[in-house]
């Protein structure tokens, strides 16, 4: 519709200067004389128009409007010069100065008036967003060590004190160092113990527990003796619920030498547990299994809630377990590099996570990972 009542206009157009040219094809002198000076007059009142109009112009928006209405595809100006071309050719060269001179004016004015208003913009803007520099900042909220590394910063203190070095090892590992070289074989029922997340590559995983470190580290330590703790995250495939995570970190330790014996493991993890929960902590352990020590010991402390009386926390048995541990099972040293006629070691794990949910009687491990700020902040 719009581009039929387009062409509709330019035909009228054409139309009437076509006329003008049917006139002026006689041979009277004076009409086409008639016709040119029309123009030009036509030409000179447009000129006074649009400079007028553009006095008024006082916004960005208005000006481009101007700039459509006179000097655009189809403004008052364009229909005029285009009408220049239907003059007899004797006429043409005054008309068509005339027009360009005209347009040349208002292009000028025009680019004068937006240069004008650009500036009167700037100053406008420069005074209404200016800074005001003297306020005073928005306070940057300073974060916090994680409760999780604050607590792994404990462990670590208590250890070096001891002479135990941080090891680290990776995360992702192999069937063999995971599972085999611990004494845990291929299809061994032990294997249950851990629920493991597999990898598409065949013998890849994601480590279950930090003691694939205690063979890495005795390869690259051999034959000197060992004294390190073996920090990281790990990861099971469990069911996530008040007490367990599919990822949590664990501390392991690990002593090799000439001379260890369970009583140092008694004596290192009393220490340990008398340095982070309090000078007058008791501690027993207790037998258990495990495949990489013979023996095993679970390690209890007298509950830190109750002081031993019985408590929800300690399912009123006065007691709760901090860690597992033992003597570094003999093929385990072997696989290491070290002869177990000559050597011998302790190891033991514990989830810093646990020691500071007893620590800061927080309930549920599922907090350490949520990122819920009103959490985090209660350990600033
Ligand atoms: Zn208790």
């Amino acid at each position: 519709m719009a581009a039929t009542a387009q062409r509709m206009k330019r035909a009228h157009a054409r139309k009437c200067w076509t006329g003008a040219r049917d006139v002026s094809d006689g041979t009277n002198a004076a009409t086409s004389v008639g016709w040119r000076d029309k123009v030009l007059e036509e030409l000179q009142q447009l000129e006074a128009k649009a400079l007028d109009a553009l006095e008024g112009v006082t916004a960005i928006e208005a000006l481009e409007a101007w700039r459509i209405g006179y000097l655009g595809r189809k403004g008052e100006l364009t229909v005029i010069v285009r009408s220049v071309g239907g003059l007899p050719a004797a006429e043409r060269p005054a008309a068509g100065r005339e027009a360009n001179r005209v347009k040349a004016v208002l292009e000028q004015a025009y680019e004068e008036k937006a240069a004008a208003l650009s500036q009167q913009e700037m100053a406008r803007r420069l005074s209404d967003e200016c800074i005001d520099v003297t306020l005073p900042g928005r306070p940057v909220e300073p974060g916090y060590i994680h409760v999780s590394t604050r607590t792994l910063r404990e462990i670590y203190a208590i250890f070096a004190e001891m002479g135990f070095q941080v090891y680290e090892s990776p995360e992702v590992e192999t069937d063999v160092f995971n599972f085999q070289l611990l004494n845990i074989p291929l299809y061994h029922p032990a294997r249950d113990m851990w629920s493991t997340f597999h990898t598409t590559r065949e013998g890849v995983l994601l480590r279950t527990h930090t003691s694939p470190g205690q063979i890495r580290a005795m390869r690259e330590y051999y034959p000197e003796p060992i004294r390190i703790i073996l920090p990281g995250k790990c990861y099971r495939y469990e069911q996530v619920t008040a007490r367990h995570e599919s990822m949590f970190y664990q501390v392991e330790g690990l002593a090799v030498g000439k001379h260890v014996t369970m009583a140092d493991l008694k004596g290192v993890l009393t220490q340990f547990a008398r340095k982070m929960f309090g000078a007058e902590r008791k501690v027993r352990f207790r037998c258990s299994y495990f495949p990489f020590t013979e023996p095993s010991a679970e390690v209890d402390m007298d509950c830190i809630i109750c002081g031993g009386k019985g408590c929800r926390v300690c399912k009123n048995t006065g007691w709760v377990e901090i860690l597992g541990s033992g003597m570094v099972h003999p093929q385990v040293l072997r696989n290491g590099g070290y002869d177990p006629q000559v050597y011998s070691g302790f190891a033991f794990g514990m989830g810093p996570e646990r020691i500071a949910m007893l620590k800061y009687g927080i309930e549920d491990i599922r907090y350490f990972f949520a990122n819920d700020l009103r959490f985090l902040r209660q350990f600033a």
